[in-house]
């Protein structure tokens, strides 16, 4: 992969990356089809990274949807398909990892500790492998995105990040791999998560600047359902993650819920 990628720059083409886990679903193909228009090469990276996964956590259940996920691939003109083997990526001797700082530490960070860190190594893996010129994430995972952009500042990375926006099912549900493991009931009560991002946006835009009052309202819509567990329903600074005392537009609220054995997560960008 690294030697095909080193000729492609060598020749300056550019190469776009779209990093996943696989079991593609629409919001991963919005990433591919703007790869395409990016770049001369597109790479698709597909690897369900062990490194950050807690040990209770879903690796082994995993969605693995692979022949349609080449399907889809190559509907989206991706070029190169990279599939490494977990024992590629992580021979036995494997010890090196990164160290991160503030933004790996709220929110998502709180809940599953070492996940930031394993996203991060393997994410500067993908980079130093497929040498991309501009690499493209979703704001679905709003603190992964962060992370990475700090990443590539704070380490000097020759690589273009490029937020995607979120893309939701017509009934408002953000996409997701995991949402497959949603039984019916389940999927009606995830509408909760998007309906209070609605919500909070909503009394903002009716002039309500208290980050408590809107807190509280998405508190109360997700909690409507006695099936959802909220994780976290937090303000932050869009940049820092620094929790939100006074509201300070644009905001980030951040929600994390548990539905049943599922763990999703939204956000939006008040503004
Ligand atoms: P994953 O396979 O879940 O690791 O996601 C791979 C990439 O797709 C990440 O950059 C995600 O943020 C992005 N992504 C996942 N779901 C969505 C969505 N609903 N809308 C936009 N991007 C998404």
């Amino acid at each position: 992969m690294q030697e095909w990628a080193l000729k492609r720059r060598e020749h300056e083409e550019k190469i776009a990356l779209v990093p996943t886990m696989g079991a593609l679903h629409e919001g991963h193909l919005s990433l591919l089809r703007e790869g395409k228009r990016l770049a001369d090469h597109l790479v698709l990276s597909i690897f369900v990274n062990p490194l950050q996964f807690g040990p209770a956590e879903d690796l082994k259940q995993y969605p693995k949807t692979l022949e349609k996920d080449l399907n889809r691939a190559e509907e989206c003109g991706v070029d190169i398909v990279f599939y490494p083997k977990t024992g590629d990526m992580y021979p036995k001797d494997f010890q090196t990892s990164l160290d991160l700082g503030a933004l790996s530490k709220p929110l998502c960070g709180a809940a599953r500790p070492g996940h930031f860190q394993g996203v991060a190594t393997v994410v500067l893996k993908l980079f130093n492998i497929v040498q991309p010129n501009v690499a493209l994430f979703g704001q679905k995972d709003y603190q992964q995105l962060r992370i990475i952009q700090q990443m590539v500042k704070d380490l000097n990375l020759p690589v273009e990040i490029k937020p995607m926006p979120i893309v939701r099912e017509d009934d408002g549900l953000a996409m997701s791999s995991r949402n497959r493991y949603l039984k019916t009931d389940e999927r009606q009560a995830a509408l909760a998560i998007s309906l209070s991002l609605v919500k909070a946006q909503s009394l903002v835009d009716q002039g309500e600047k208290n980050v408590e009052a809107l807190v509280k309202t998405v508190h109360a819509t997700l909690e409507e359902t006695k099936k959802l567990k909220v994780e976290y329903a937090l303000l932050c600074d869009p940049k820092t993650l620094d929790p939100l005392k006074t509201l300070k537009l644009p905001a980030l609220l951040a929600v994390a819920c548990r539905i049943g054995e599922t763990r999703l997560i939204d956000n939006c960008v008040l503004r």
